[in-house]
């Protein structure tokens, strides 16, 4: 079982390079005379080197390091680079590029803390789980002054900062891996970089406050979870999971707020509070929570949050936690509840500037879904707190996205105005549990989309090259993920339309949702239907089972729209704002919002919602230059110096890497310029009347050893080789030599 649970089916990656005929024109036998090392693929998965000691019909007898010679049938074993190839910076040198030889490539370079690789155009980062020395000033210089070229987020953030300068053209760093990958920190670490480039021009003060913002935005996005202890989260104001915590925000206030200002809020200990006791993890081993809360006053201050905007922004971060504590009490057989007044509903109504019986009342009123009557009834228990915690995330979502808003109008005074930028987007990667569910559909819908921003970007690369080059484009086959997007995206039988479309009956469920996607999606190849309220998508990164238990309720992610009237007539400025126009206007995303009333709540969705975010966002990178950093995490349990190989498998596949080796597979991975190629292979020729020009020589070399024309293309300046066959052109030169 892999630590997913269910393990993904690798459903779209072509089979493997097999020793057989494909890499070796003698195949084993060839290997067996050389004695080159193998891989071999044992039960479980995991792979060994070894080399071949004899073969008979579809087995051969590999002897392995540990002196052992076990059986292992053909189709389990794979070439694996020759020695000198070792741990080598860039993925793309590798002769063959097959699973365990990417895999084994960056063990081995992780093991020397060299956590930084590169596949092609992509930079890979393993998580170390501890401090290495390769940041801060010195690097930073070295990194400016391209002394070096070891791969490094330093060296990618330059690349983009001098692509802006010299094309004037915006740049994005994109940023995936896994929660615990270590995405944020190398968004920092990209920061840091262009913050000091940028305080030559900016200011040392400008720079700082964008670094200040990191700050702001971890106390209020972040939050301890189960995988990483400081992951940036989305939702989880309501409900927690043993041992998580809820944002940072709630607990550096209760912990580090003076005493004034706790007297004023009428805070008690995070301990007090049922959003935050119910899940047994109050403290985070070494973070002191009180100091973080005085370094985030500092950091608001420095993004120019005047003092009363910080104060009512704590006041409502006070409201959530009192309205967390309101309780209901049973007042029939019926199981119908009413809100229990007691000190909980009188503080969080004075926090937010309302009276306790406006508060009462709007707790207390039903919302019809698809029905415009207003027949007042009684509220379940399971009715009146959902409709509490949708209102206390409500608060916070919005107050959220007001300091957002607060900060980047702050950053825009006084910038230094070139018109160009660079972005860095740091986003959550594919997500396969044994439970999936709407969150998990919308994350993997959005990495869908992105993979295809990245699969186009590497195949216009290769195809430029190939293209300058003189070079046959169309040998080069690509496979998109278009039929994937099409399930989520087509009107009206798309996921996302056929989800919105079961909003409007009263009596959809779970069960209806899922029959409907069967009964319309079936012909979509990346859509499978499993048993009862599940189905399966096949992503890019591979096959993930999903429930609809929840889906309803979470796409329809509507305030009840007595709380916008409760809200907008509250005395607390914010809350009056939150519930405004113009502020739902700059949350949602253009060309967008003219499509729906963002005031009727009625007629938003969860879905819909994402999917604009998403389009404006796919717009945006779009319209600039991409940079890709892909995380990885080497282990589960956050600690340095392990690498659990299948971890790291599952990641490499869902992050796109070994799409970027399969691209290159595909194509023609080995490019030599004809000078060093003849220059490295025509002594091997033994003719007289040798050709002189470079061009001619290779094609003589080629021609001389017999290489296949359909394994190679000879451009303007280059030689395009496929996969292998530089290998075998050494092994050449090696025996003469
Ligand atoms: P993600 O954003 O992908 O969920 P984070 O960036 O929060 O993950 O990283 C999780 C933890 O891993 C960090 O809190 C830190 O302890 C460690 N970490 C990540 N990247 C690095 C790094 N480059 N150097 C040292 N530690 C790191
Ligand atoms: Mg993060």
């Amino acid at each position: 079982e892999s630590p997913y649970g269910r393990s993904l089916k690798d459903c779209r990656m072509k089979p493997e390079q097999k020793i057989a005929k494909s890499d070796c024109d003698d195949n084993i036998g060839y290997f067996i005379k050389k004695k080159l090392h193998v891989w071999c693929r044992l039960p479980g998965g995991l792979w060994e080197l070894g080399t071949i000691q004899s073969t008979s019909g579809d087995a051969a007898l590999v002897s392995v390091s540990s002196g052992n010679v076990i059986k292992v049938c053909r189709v389990d074993l794979l070439p694996a680079n020759p020695n000198v190839l070792e741990g080598v910076d860039d993925l793309i040198q590798l002769s063959y590029l097959n699973e365990p030889s990417v895999l084994y490539n960056l063990q081995c370079r992780y093991s020397q803390d060299m956590i930084y690789s590169k596949a092609g155009p992509v930079l890979i980062a393993i998580n170390p789980f501890k401090d290495v020395q390769i940041y801060g000033e010195d690097f930073v210089t070295t990194y400016r002054r391209k002394l070096t070229d070891k791969p490094h987020v330093y060296a990618v953030a330059d690349a983009a900062y001098d692509e802006m300068m010299a094309d004037d053209v915006n740049q994005s760093i994109i940023i995936s891996g896994e929660s615990g990958a270590g995405k944020t920190e190398t968004a920092k670490v990209a920061m840091q970089y262009l913050a000091d480039l940028g305080s030559g021009s900016c200011g040392t003060e400008h720079a700082n406050a964008i670094l200040q913002t990191n700050c702001i935005l971890e106390a209020f996005g972040n939050a301890k979870t189960c995988r990483n202890h400081n992951a940036s989260r989305f939702s989880r104001v309501t409900q927690l999971q043993n041992g998580e915590r809820s944002y940072h925000v709630f607990y550096q206030l209760c912990a580090g707020a003076p005493s004034t200002l706790k007297e004023r809020l009428n805070l008690k200990r995070a301990s007090e509070y049922k959003y935050l006791n119910q899940s047994d993890c109050l403290e985070i081993d070494g973070v002191d929570d009180a100091r973080k809360f005085h370094m985030l006053m500092e950091a608001l201050d420095v993004v120019r949050v005047c003092k009363e905007d910080q104060e009512h922004a704590f006041s409502l971060l006070a409201a959530v936690l009192w309205l967390g504590n309101i309780s209901f009490q049973s007042i029939d057989n019926e199981n119908h509840v009413e809100v229990l007044a007691d000190e909980a509903v009188t503080i969080a109504a004075m926090l937010m500037g309302c009276s306790s019986q406006e508060l009462i009342l709007s707790l207390s009123t039903p919302e019809i879904h698809g029905s415009k009557d207003s027949i007042v009834k009684r509220l379940t228990l399971r009715q009146a707190v959902d409709a509490r915690d949708a209102l206390a995330k409500f608060i916070y979502v919005s107050l959220f996205d007001w300091l957002v808003e607060q900060i980047n109008k702050s950053l825009a005074v006084g910038k230094c105005r070139t018109g160009r930028s660079i972005s860095i987007l740091d986003i959550h990667g594919f997500e396969s549990f044994q439970k999936n569910s709407f969150e998990q559909m919308c994350i993997n819908y959005a990495n869908e989309r992105l993979q295809q921003h990245f699969n186009r970007h590497l195949f216009k690369l290769e195809q430029e090259e190939c293209e300058l080059d003189g070079v046959d484009w169309t040998k080069v086959d690509f496979q998109d993920n278009r039929e994937c997007l099409n399930l989520f995206e087509k009107k009206p039988f798309g996921l996302l339309s056929l989800l919105d479309e079961e909003l409007n009956f009263p009596k959809a469920n779970d069960l209806t949702l899922a029959n409907k996607f069967k009964q319309h999606l079936n012909a979509n190849s990346c859509f499978k239907a499993e048993k009862a309220s599940s189905f399966s998508i096949c992503h890019l990164a591979g096959e993930v089972l999903y429930d609809t238990s929840g889906f309803l309720d979470k796409n329809r992610d509507k305030l009840p729209s007595i709380f916008f009237q409760l809200l907008s007539s509250c005395s607390c400025r914010l809350l009056q704002l939150f519930t405004s126009k113009e502020f739902k206007q700059f949350q949602k995303p253009e060309n967008y919002s003219c499509q729906m009333n963002a005031l009727d709540p009625s007629k938003s969705s969860a879905g819909i919602e994402f999917k604009g975010q998403l389009f404006k966002l796919m717009h945006q990178l779009e319209s600039s230059k991409p940079h890709f950093i892909s995380c990885i995490k080497p282990n589960s349990k956050q600690l340095p110096g392990m690498y659990e190989v299948n971890l790291v498998l599952q990641q490499l596949r869902c992050c796109g890497v070994l799409e970027v080796v399969r691209i290159s597979r595909s194509g023609y991975p080995t490019r030599m310029t004809h000078q060093e190629f003849a220059g490295r292979y025509g002594f091997l020729l033994l003719e007289d009347d040798l050709p002189q020009d470079p061009l001619s020589l290779s094609i003589a070399i080629l021609k001389r050893f017999s290489v296949l024309p359909e394994m190679y293309q000879i451009g303007y300046t280059k030689v395009f080789l496929r996969t292998g066959q530089i290998a075998s052109l050494e092994d050449k030169r090696k025996k003469v030599l």
